[in-house]
Order: structure tokens, then C-alpha cells, then sequence
């Protein structure tokens, strides 16, 4: 979406670590090493392009603005709350120039009014990131992002549909609702099922997907719009960082392990044939044995389809930072290992069972080794065999075996008029 606002203003796009004239680092502050990573970005982009011009946002920018004052070379530092206007506070293509010292364009606070985004965020992808929402209230022990992106609120609901039809109308034909709090969607009495039930009436869109969403948020009548809808992908990434009780509460979770799990029952007793992600951090403080094997015991049994496992860091400022300690950094890698390898066991396993059976699939630009790739609603990955380029067409295909960690498929038509191929299974 900056991309789109910079071209608006006469900006050449060029790919990442060519020469440039301009180069704005969209910071992140999740990472223990936002500054260092920013220091180390800045210098490499120097040493090929001595006067590019440097402006940094995100949530960085927000949260370590202090800091980002004193390392060299930026010229402007531009906080979350002005981040889409940061393309205004840039001179002409052909004016710019270093400065003696940065400019900073920051508030300590967030407006929580609901926000529109001028332009349109275009990818490479036959996919399209839509954002819908930003900022969170939940305020969990260990995370940095109410900080960094304030309060929740929503984009106004015509300004998402004004964005979805200029994708449609470039040929996207899957939209990725994202944001931070997705399931707290709320422009003027419209929530979440609203936005995607109107979202739907945009013909040239075939597929709405949930980007992640928070457990608390998932209701029960998105679970039964999912089930019914021809539209809205059967995949959800629910985050849920722990299966431990005790831990989810010093994280301020706000939902048990049980709870989570009926979650999960509910969802697949809707859709069998659901992909359900999770997200697990591991070495959070005071996580003993026996929470790690909750969490272990918790993730193995039930039917995830992946998990990202991610290691905790302090992040300075959080009520999570104050707490002890006690694992060192060689358990913590052996669980995060150990969680990692589960979660490609589920993967494989979650694959397998898909064999001989038929998915819709949009197909992506271009070939991986002479095949065709794309994903099915429930973001099954699926290659098939094919010589046309198929970007942005929908295919039925039926899943005969897995190849490389992807399901290999045929074209239906293909799978009758032969005899079964059966099983080609190679791991990746
Ligand atoms: S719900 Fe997500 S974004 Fe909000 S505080 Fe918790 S981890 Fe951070």
C-alpha cells in the first residue's frame, strides 16, 4: 500500500537491495533485534547508494523512536499514527536530499477512530492482502503491538470495499483479510461476518481468507458462515501460544486450554475438511516441564494442520519483561526443535489425508520444475503437472500422493480417463 502511495507520487519501485534514492524501512518491533537488524539494513543500503535518503516507520519507528534518533543515516522517522502519510512528508523524486539530522513525525498516542487507506496494497501474488483492522486491546503480558500500533479500530467498511473491487478488477482473485485483532472488527454496528458477507457480493472475487485470528474473537456464527459459504475459505490460524493453563494466564491469554479446544471441536464438527493453524511460543517465563508437556501433549493431539513456533524474547516495557528467567537458551532451542518437528509431522499427516480426494484450487503464477502451483481453501499447497500458465484460474484437481511437502494432483478429467496413480510420496 506504501508502495502504491510512493508511485502515486512519482516514485520508481525497485527490487529490494538494488541502487536507490529512497529507502524506507518498515520496521518491526516483535524482533529482540529491531534495532540492530534496522542499523545493519541502513548500512547496506549505503554502502551501494552513499545519498539515499532514508525514512523508517512501523512499529519500530513507534515504539524505539528515541533510539532510532542516534543511528546514523536516517532522515526521517515516522510513527505508526502517520505511517500511510509518510509519502507527503517526502520532497519530489528529484529533490531529495540527505539530512543533517532526522526528521521525526511521531505522537506518543494512537487515534482509536476507525481509518480509511488510500490506495491499493498490489502484490505478486494471484493473492491480495486486505487490511481490515489495526491495533489490539488485549494487551498480552509479552507483546509490544498495543504499543507500537495502539488501540483497536476498523477501516471504514466502503473504504475495504472500494480497495477489494480495485483488486478484483486487477485480477486478484483471493483477498487475505488481515490486521491485529481481525474478530474485533466493528465499523458502525458492521463486524467481521458482515464485512465478508458484503465482501462477497464482489463477483470477480472467488476467495476470502482469514488471515489469523484470535481465539476469543472466533464465534460461532463465523463458524456457520464459513460451513455455508461458497466464498470464505475453510481455514483458520488461531494463535494459541500455549496448552498450559498457567502460562496462558500469566500471558493474559484471557481463554484455557479447554476452551480452546472446544473451539477446535466446534469448528471441525462444522468443517471436517477445516485447515486449522496455531502459532506456539516456547520459553516463556516460568514454562516448567510440565506446561511444556501440556503444550506438547495439547498440539499433537488435536487436529492442527501446522504450527509456527516462535522462542520468547523480552520486549522492554511489557509486564512480561519483569518476570524471571530460568530456562536457559539449550532447552528452550530443544522445545522449540522438538515442537518444529511435530508440527511437520501434523503437516504431513494433514496432507496424507487428503489423498484421493478432490479441492478447489487457485493456481499462481508461473512453474516450480514444470509444475503448476496453488493452494486449496483449507491452504492445502498443490502442484499438478501442467504446460499452460494457470494463474488465477480455479481448478477442481484430486490429491494423488505428496511431493517435495506439497500434495501432487491431477485434473479430475485426467484421474478417470487413467489408471489410479497411486501414491507418490516423497518428504521434503
Ligand atoms: S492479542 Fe495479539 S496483538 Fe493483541 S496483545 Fe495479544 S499477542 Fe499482541
Amino acid at each position: 500500500m506504501l508502495g502504491d502511495l510512493l508511485r502515486r507520487k512519482g516514485y520508481r519501485l525497485v527490487d529490494y537491495g538494488q541502487p536507490t534514492d529512497l529507502l524506507v524501512l518498515n520496521t518491526c518491533s516483535v524482533t529482540e533485534h529491531a534495532e540492530k537488524d534496522c542499523r545493519y539494513e541502513i548500512r547496506k543500503t549505503l554502502r551501494h547508494s552513499p545519498h539515499a535518503f532514508v525514512a523508517v516507520t512501523g512499529c519500530y519507528a513507534q515504539t524505539g523512536a528515541a533510539q532510532l534518533q542516534s543511528v546514523p543515516g536516517i532522515d526521517l522517522i515516522v510513527g505508526t499514527q502517520y505511517k500511510m502519510r509518510l509519502p507527503d512528508y517526502l520532497p519530489a523524486p528529484d529533490r531529495l536530499m540527505k539530512q543533517p539530522a532526522p526528521e521525526l513525525r511521531h505522537s506518543r498516542t494512537i487515534e482509536r477512530e476507525d481509518f480509511v487507506l488510500p490506495g491499493t496494497a498490489y502484490t505478486d501474488s494471484t493473492r491480495a492482502l486486505l487490511k481490515i483492522q489495526d491495533g489490539c486491546d488485549v494487551m498480552c503480558s509479552f507483546c509490544l503491538i498495543p504499543f507500537a500500533r495502539g488501540r483497536e479500530r476498523s477501516r471504514v467498511l466502503d473504504d475495504v470495499l472500494r480497495e477489494a473491487r480495485e483488486l478484483a478488477a486487477h485480477g486478484y482473485r483471493e483477498l487475505v483479510l488481515t490486521g491485529v485483532n481481525i474478530g474485533r472488527y466493528d465499523h458502525q454496528g458492521a463486524d467481521l461476518v458482515d464485512l465478508i458477507q458484503a465482501l462477497e457480493t464482489i463477483p470477480a472475487v472467488t476467495r476470502i481468507r482469514i488471515s489469523s485470528i484470535e481465539p476469543t474473537t472466533v464465534s460461532q456464527e463465523l463458524l456457520e458462515y464459513m460451513a455455508a459459504s461458497p466464498k470464505l475459505c475453510r481455514y483458520l490460524h488461531v494463535p494459541l501460544q500455549s496448552g498450559d493453563d498457567r502460562i496462558l494466564e500469566a500471558m493474559n491469554r484471557r481463554y484455557t486450554a479447554r476452551e480452546y479446544e472446544a473451539l477446535m471441536d466446534r469448528a471441525f464438527s462444522l468443517m471436517p475438511d477445516l485447515g486449522f493453524g496455531t502459532d506456539l511460543m516456547v520459553g516463556f517465563p516460568g514454562e516448567d516441564e510440565r506446561a511444556f508437556e501440556h503444550t506438547t501433549e495439547f498440539a499433537s493431539r488435536l487436529p492442527f494442520s501446522y504450527f509456527h513456533v516462535f522462542t520468547y524474547s523480552p520486549r522492554p516495557g511489557t509486564p512480561a519483561a519483569r518476570l524471571e528467567q530460568s530456562l536457559g537458551p539449550a532447552t528452550i532451542q530443544a522445545r522449540r526443535r522438538l515442537l518444529t518437528e511435530l508440527s511437520h509431522t501434523k503437516t504431513m499427516a494433514f496432507y496424507e489425508q487428503h489423498i484421493g480426494r478432490t479441492l478447489s484450487v487457485l493456481f499462481e503464477r508461473g512453474a516450480r520444475d514444470g509444475f503448476r502451483t496453488g493452494t486449496a481453501g483449507n491452504f492445502l499447497r498443490v502442484a499438478v503437472a501442467a504446460e499452460q500458465e494457470m494463474a488465477g484460474i480455479v481448478r477442481d484437481v484430486t490429491v494423488a500422493g505428496i511431493m517435495d511437502g506439497l500434495a501432487y494432483g491431477i485434473f479430475p478429467e485426467a484421474a478417470r480417463s487413467s489408471p489410479r496413480t497411486d501414491l507418490l510420496v516423497t518428504t521434503s
